[in-house]
């Protein structure tokens, strides 16, 4: 057996003598007496009886060996801002966004949501709630009113911090307008919102109501706020998942499970090392944000860039110029965003001295292999590729490095990590499928590990009832995406348990069509649906964007383009898996996150009511294929 087997192995088999080791990577305040209470499953409590802090773990416990390195880097390249906090400044401006938010009247436990653009201040406003034991939910800025008022109701918060605005490719986003609409929609009330003001957007302040965080954090220039020792089960935060498959969920996470899985993740998964810089091209409202632009990298000692701005603007070399300047040593975005580069010139991956780079990590979405060729052979670096969920807050499945040097699959995230005990079940009898190359859903058995969701915010019920079921004598939890494992213990992941469409009796994954169309050469982006059809049940559907950015062939072109997609299906999954249909958009809709809303294509292919749509990035894109049909 390899030594990462036996590390996985002895993560289930001695669950509580691996994590206690693992827990010794973070500082407690009070040690723990019971690692794992799983007494009442599924709902899983870790490092009982413990104490700690968040915000001590990812900045005040650096203090005393590295006060004046780099904390966090603000780069922005809408504003053209770059500054630079060293841990000791981190501190000292967590501290008076904590004294702040203390003045406002935040307790232990009080919820503070955040609705912010990509600026310090959100980091400080996360940390400073994670000091003093408040619950941070952090909604993606730029969200519509509406949106940001149900999760204001969920949250019911007791104050809002939130600025005049975000920009984006050189617009700006006027943020207040859409806040004072939410918080009139919302039947919760705030009693008050903490504006910070950029000067980009001239807004009005509700009196009583609104107050100006410069002055206010004037007022506590010297105020020092000691970290709040909460117990480990304290709620840290709450945040909603991506709204991919529908509503978006609540997920409620704790702090010293988190805290350490974080830790574990940066010593076993990113080998980050304390005083390098990483960098998380993503951003704090989803929750590779939370976990590896705030907590992980800062728990582990790393300074954290925090870029505002477009991967293509001014140039598509931004980022690697970021490298450059910060030799930075790891860096994490999702395949949706090395798609866009890949609409540009390639010699921009080249031109700057990537050095310091070891290695880029994508998560989010399913990385197909010509996208994974194309970044790797670019930077000239490994790409890790990792699969996880806003649930679980760390990758289940990658590679671990930092344990035993493994090789990567391209298609594949990698295998199960410890701490995660994978399943693949049938999805006809429920049965667990032992055998390589079934294709299954892809589960995980309780007790999930540390850092994962501890509930559904304030809906026991609903975490119980929407993710968990039981096989004999167990009791799993369904991450609703199909997989399928090989020999090595590789899993492939096939796509979402509602993506998997019928054409006369043969079920196939979306994902291995779009796969197959995504390796012709004139296809920069592709979605698949499958579509109610009379003759078979259903049909698959494919909507492309071609490489040539922005534009959509001629229809001679298109005529030829459409029949050259097929025979590369045909060719590679035969003639049953060929799309009825290829049609041309110069975009696909998709969520905030990057994520393609395939039911809601489906949806409109058949006439149907797309559903809740509050995630979504453009509503034109999903015009475009309403308008082709
Ligand atoms: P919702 O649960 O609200 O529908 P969502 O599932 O898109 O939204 P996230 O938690 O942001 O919300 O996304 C997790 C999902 O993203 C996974 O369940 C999986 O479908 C997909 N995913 C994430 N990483 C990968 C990856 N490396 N490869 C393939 N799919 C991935
Ligand atoms: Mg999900």
């Amino acid at each position: 057996m390899t030594r990462f087997a036996d590390f996985h192995k002895r993560s289930i088999s001695d669950r509580d003598g691996f994590w206690a080791e693992q827990a010794a990577l973070i500082d407690w305040h009070k040690p723990f007496e019971q690692v794992c209470d799983y007494s009442h499953p599924p709902f899983a409590k870790w490092f009982v009886g413990g104490q700690t802090n968040l915000c001590h773990n990812a900045v005040d416990r650096h203090l005393a060996t590295r006060a004046d390195q780099n904390a966090l880097i603000f780069v922005s390249t809408e504003t053209e801002q770059e500054r630079v906090y060293s841990f000791r400044e981190l501190h000292a401006e967590v501290q008076r966004m904590a004294a702040c938010l203390l003045d406002l009247g935040v307790k232990k436990g009080d919820r503070v949501l955040v609705y912010m653009p990509m600026i310090p201040e959100a980091a400080f406003a996360m940390l400073a709630c994670t000091r003093i034991g408040a619950i941070h939910s952090v909604v993606f800025g730029g969200f519509a009113s509406g949106s940001l008022a149900s999760r204001i109701e969920d949250a019911t918060p007791t104050v809002v911090v939130s600025a005049d605005a975000g920009s984006r490719g050189g617009k700006v986003v006027a943020y207040k307008p859409l806040l004072d609409e939410a918080l009139r929609l919302s039947s919760h009330k705030p009693g008050k919102v903490l504006m910070v003001d950029r000067g980009l957007s001239p807004f009005q302040r509700v009196a009583d109501r609104d107050v100006d965080y410069a002055p206010l954090r004037e007022k506590h220039l010297k105020t020092e706020v000691p970290c709040v020792w909460v117990d480990s089960t304290h709620p840290s935060y709450t945040l909603y998942t991506s709204g991919t498959t529908g509503k978006p969920k609540g997920v409620q996470r704790d702090t010293g499970g988190y805290a350490v899985a974080l830790a574990a993740s940066m010593k076993h998964i990113f080998q980050g090392q304390a005083g390098e810089t990483y960098f998380s091209a993503s951003d704090i409202g989803w929750v590779v944000g939370h976990s590896y632009i705030i907590y992980g990298p800062l728990i582990a000692g790393m300074a954290t860039i925090m870029y505002e701005g477009l991967p293509i603007r001014p140039d598509a070399g931004i980022w690697w110029s970021l490298v450059e300047k910060y030799k930075v040593s790891l860096m994490f975005t999702a395949p949706t965003a090395v798609r866009v580069l890949k609409k540009h010139d390639a010699a921009l991956l080249t031109k700057y001295d990537l050095s310091s780079l070891r290695t880029l990590f994508l998560a989010g979405e399913p990385l197909d292999e010509p996208t994974a060729q194309w970044i790797a052979q670019g930077l000239g670096k490994p790409v890790i590729d990792n699969y996880w969920q806003t649930e679980t807050g760390w990758p289940i499945l990658t590679i671990a490095n930092g344990v035993e040097k493994a090789p990567t699959k391209f298609g594949s995230p990698g295998f199960a990590m410890y701490g995660y005990d994978v399943k693949l079940l049938d999805d006809a009898t429920g049965k667990e499928l032992t055998e390589p190359n079934q294709k299954g859903v892809l589960v995980i058995e309780g007790p999930l590990p540390p850092g994962c969701m501890q509930t559904v915010w304030r809906d026991d019920e609903r975490f119980i009832n929407t993710y968990w079921k039981t096989i004999p004598g167990r009791l799993v939890y369904s991450t609703f995406d199909w997989g399928i494992r090989d020999a090595d213990g590789y899993y492939f992941i096939l796509g979402r348990t509602d993506d998997v469409i019928n054409v006369a009796g043969h079920r196939l994954g979306t994902r291995e069509i779009e796969e197959s169309i995504s390796s012709h050469p004139a296809v920069a982006e592709v979605a698949v649906v499958g579509v109610a059809d009379q003759l078979k049940g259903q049909v698959a559907m494919a909507f492309v964007v071609v490489k040539d950015a922005g534009s959509i062939p001629d229809d001679a072109a298109k005529l030829k383009l459409e029949g050259d997609i097929m025979k590369t299906v045909d060719g590679q999954l035969g003639a049953v898996a060929r799309p009825a249909r290829v049609r041309f958009v110069t975009a696909l809709p998709k969520t905030r996150s990057g994520k393609l809303l395939r039911r809601a294509i489906q949806a409109v292919c058949e006439q149907r009511d797309p559903g809740d749509l509050t995630t979504i990035e453009d509503p034109s894109a999903l015009q475009q294929i309403r308008d082709l049909l």
